[in-house]
């Protein structure tokens, strides 16, 4: 039986692709591998979304190569059609592979065993979210909702690497989480570039939605993300609802109170802010202000931190399990964002605004990346003229805020008990696990162990909290 091997760099979404890609070599006969070195065939899922990323693969790759003269190495994702990367690695990829062609490509690998020569159907585009994945985990999985970006913010790659946006109709979304929850999955993530932009037409009976007259008749029956949301929502089952990415500006009312309704949604919202000062944000081409970001955070923190509904029976929280004295404990939404040091046009002036923003909102978790400039991107035509040690000051300095904050967010959980998902074992023996608000939470496993070592992996769990770090809790289970 012939072997793969798959390494994944980058985002959620290139980690469910990976999953898509792995479940039909699976259905086509080929069985995983953790050994890159033994496998019969290597797909490098790339990020080309900073530099750093993308020279990951640049000593990865010939690496391989070299260690395994024998294996056809595929490389997908967002390098996949950049001409500079396949001159840099002609002599050691044997395929180069659109991640929207998965359909069409495993002919060529399956019934032609690893002879390369697919033809691209455009037809097939983005038909690859229906393949059946495998799933990375047991309990937790990403489900894509569609691909692709219309936003073309200037730093970005992903609209040109990606394309379009394409969005799954409702019906394929909610025949894979329900097929989840039958499999007793405990997390559902909805995933695409920007959740909030996603469109379908209403399910159709019959299961003919895509079909031109169907759309041409279908005026007022379109489906956004908040109904898709309370449609996934409504699907019988014990189980966490997240959803990521949310541009600012697509952020409505209408999904905020959504959240508010649906009780299996996690309070938890990724909103990446990218920078916290107009004009950057300007040549960022963000659309939206810094003081529209602040009202939206405004917004979301008065509605979603004030209706958690708490009740001494509701020992499935999805939430919180109160105790007695501390039922009345409103749960912070936790907010999370994005933020590039040093781009272009950002100033001293400019970038001490960010770290304005980054106090004012005290974000409970913020993913800080140094700019870099991609190749096809608006940005890339400006001039980068924050040095490299500069970018690393700034970060530092923005690391510091965040770690301040949410220290002081994490420290309000103090004495709560939190419902938490347990995912692993630490290093250090502790089982580790997340709550609704996605805050990582350990707790000690030696007294809980049975013979069955995964006995609370992918298990709800109730958890007293008894220390707070920057990232992360400490507890006692107490159920
Ligand atoms: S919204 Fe902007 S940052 Fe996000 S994928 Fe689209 S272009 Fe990139």
């Amino acid at each position: 039986m012939k072997t793969y091997h798959i390494i994944t760099i980058g985002c959620q979404m290139n980690k469910s692709d990976s999953e898509r890609l792995a479940g039909r070599l699976e259905q086509n006969g080929y069985k995983k591998t953790d050994n890159k070195y033994q496998a019969d065939l290597i797909v490098v899922n790339t990020c080309g979304v900073r530099q750093s990323a993308e020279d990951r693969i640049y000593g990865l790759i010939p690496g391989i190569k070299k260690a395994n003269q024998k294996a056809k190495i595929v490389l997908t994702g967002c390098l996949a059609a950049r001409q500079d990367v396949k001159n840099r690695l002609k002599d050691y990829v044997d395929e180069w592979l659109p991640i929207s062609e998965i359909f069409n490509f495993q002919f060529s690998i399956f019934k032609q065993t690893l002879i390369f020569n697919f033809q691209a159907n455009a037809k097939c585009k983005n038909d690859y979210l229906k393949i059946i994945p495998k799933y990375e985990s047991e309990f937790s999985a990403f489900v894509p909702i569609g691909n692709g970006c219309n936003n073309f913010c200037s730093y970005c790659v992903v609209p040109y690497a990606r394309g379009r946006e394409v969005y799954r109709p409702v019906e394929d979304i909610l025949a894979e989480v329900k097929e989840l929850v039958k499999k007793n999955y405990k997390e559902i993530i909805l995933i695409a570039q920007n959740v909030n932009s996603y469109k379908s037409q209403i399910p159709n009976p019959n299961n003919q939605t895509n079909s031109k007259s169907q759309i041409k008749n279908s005026k007022n029956k379109i489906i956004d993300f908040s109904d898709l949301l309370k449609m996934v929502n409504g699907i019988q089952g014990d189980f966490w609802l997240r959803f990521m990415t949310s541009h600012p500006k697509d952020m409505s009312d209408k999904l905020i109170e959504t959240m508010v309704d649906c009780e299996k949604v996690c309070h938890q919202v990724h909103l990446p802010a990218q920078a916290g000062d107009d004009e950057v944000l300007a040549s960022m081409n963000r659309k939206y202000k810094i003081a529209d970001y602040v009202e939206l955070v405004g917004k979301i923190r008065s509605i979603l931190n004030d209706q958690i509904p708490i009740t001494n029976n509701q020992t499935n929280s999805k939430f919180q399990v109160p105790n007695s004295k501390q039922s009345l404990w409103k749960q912070p939404v936790s907010i999370t964002t994005d933020l590039i040091v040093g781009f272009p046009t950002e100033t001293k002036r400019r970038f001490a605004n960010t770290a304005k923003l980054m106090r004012q909102i005290k974000f409970d978790m913020a993913y800080i990346a140094k700019y870099s400039a991609r190749p096809e991107t608006a940005a890339a035509k400006m001039q980068d003229n924050v040095s490299t040690v500069e970018k690393k000051r700034r970060e530092q300095i923005l690391m510091k805020i965040l770690r301040k904050t949410a220290l002081e967010n994490n420290k309000k959980y103090l004495g709560k008990i939190m419902k938490v998902l347990v995912e692993g074992e630490s290093k250090s023996e502790e089982w580790a696990g997340r709550t609704a608000t996605n805050k990582n939470v350990k707790f000690p496993s030696a007294s809980w162990r049975t013979n069955d070592k995964n006995n609370l992996i992918g298990k709800f769990v109730n958890v007293k909290i008894i220390k707070a770090q920057d990232f992360g809790l400490a507890g006692e289970l107490i159920s």
